[in-house]
């Protein structure tokens, strides 16, 4: 069996309130099961529920096992890392990788600056888990027992990858934060800067980068996609790094996957505000598709 359970589905902040109850107010986290094996998705807040309950259920049974994998460094997506209470136990066995933008940094040290004096009351070098640190790129990973795990870039401001766990025939992604590659030339021949040229290329490598990404969801049980905006939000954000709501429904929909969870909620959203817009999508597509989507909600279980 393999399946998602979210912890944590905010984009930028945390943000609680009783606007924020039924969607919760969490930043990124997800909990993927494989048969027996246990992967986790980024080290937002929700991390510290998650953490929680696996030392009331699954320590219980043994030693924490894990893999974990950060999408990208953006504070969102690692702020909860100091509040992951298997770090504190000897015996957890933690494999932490994810992407690296300056090289400078390892993985570790961009992490672990949290947990510095000036930030935290506790430093990394106490910790008491066995954590190994890996920088990873777009590769291709036997993480055993028939479980795989195949990455791709993402468009961002900094560098972020979208994960594709395969096992036993069964598939879930997720890709988030991405916006959607465009043209960065001008394409108006009014523009003084216009190049005819320079044009058709910029549209050429957008496209292909996109159909990159479409390949990448091809079949995928599930697709957990960034959504922070609405397509009229969208067109003030450009170049913040996210998509819009319609941009996950069109992409899911072309790449054939099954069950789409819209993901990385803006932290203004209010919960009526989500509701209604799950209405509205679904509404939209019904009878176009036999695809379903979903909001992102903490709590939310989904088998692929
Ligand atoms: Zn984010
Ligand atoms: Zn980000």
């Amino acid at each position: 069996m393999l399946s998602v359970r979210i912890w944590g589905d905010r984009g930028s902040i945390p943000c609680p309130g009783k606007d924020t109850v039924v969607y919760g107010g969490n930043t990124s986290c997800l909990e993927i099961r494989a048969g027996e094996r246990l992967v986790i998705i980024d080290f937002g807040t929700g991390i510290k529920p998650l953490g929680d309950w696996l030392m009331a259920n699954d320590f219980k049974k043994g030693p924490i096992n894990a893999d974990i994998f950060i999408s990208h460094t953006h504070w969102d997506h690692i702020m909860g890392f100091p509040m992951f209470t298997p770090l504190f136990i000897p015996t957890s066995r933690l494999r932490v990788r994810g992407p690296v933008s300056y090289e400078d940094e390892t993985l570790e040290q961009i992490i672990g600056a949290q947990l510095t004096y000036r930030y935290w009351p506790v430093r990394i070098s106490e910790l008491s888990a066995k954590i190994e640190y890996a920088q990873i790129k777009e590769t291709s990973l036997d993480l055993g027992d028939g479980l795989w795990v195949t990455t791709k870039y993402l468009n961002h401001p900094i560098l972020c990858l979208g994960y594709r766990f395969e096992y036993r025939g069964k598939c879930i992604v997720t890709a988030y934060d991405n916006e959607p590659f465009r043209n960065l030339f001008p394409t108006d021949p009014a523009d003084p800067s216009y190049d005819e040229d320079a044009a058709r290329e910029g549209e050429a490598a957008a496209r292909e980068e996109n159909e990159k990404i479409l390949r990448f969801f091809q079949g995928a049980d599930v697709l957990i996609h960034d959504s922070q905006y609405t397509a009229a939000e969208f067109e003030k954000h450009l170049g913040w790094g996210h998509s819009s709501f319609e941009h996950a429904i069109n992409n899911a929909n072309k790449a054939r996957v099954k069950k789409l969870i819209l993901f990385h909620h803006d932290p203004n959203r209010t919960d009526k505000e989500l509701e209604q817009l799950e209405e509205n999508y679904r509404r939209r597509i019904a009878g176009k598709t036999s695809m379903q989507i979903m909001m992102a909600r903490e709590g939310l279980t989904v088998e692929a």
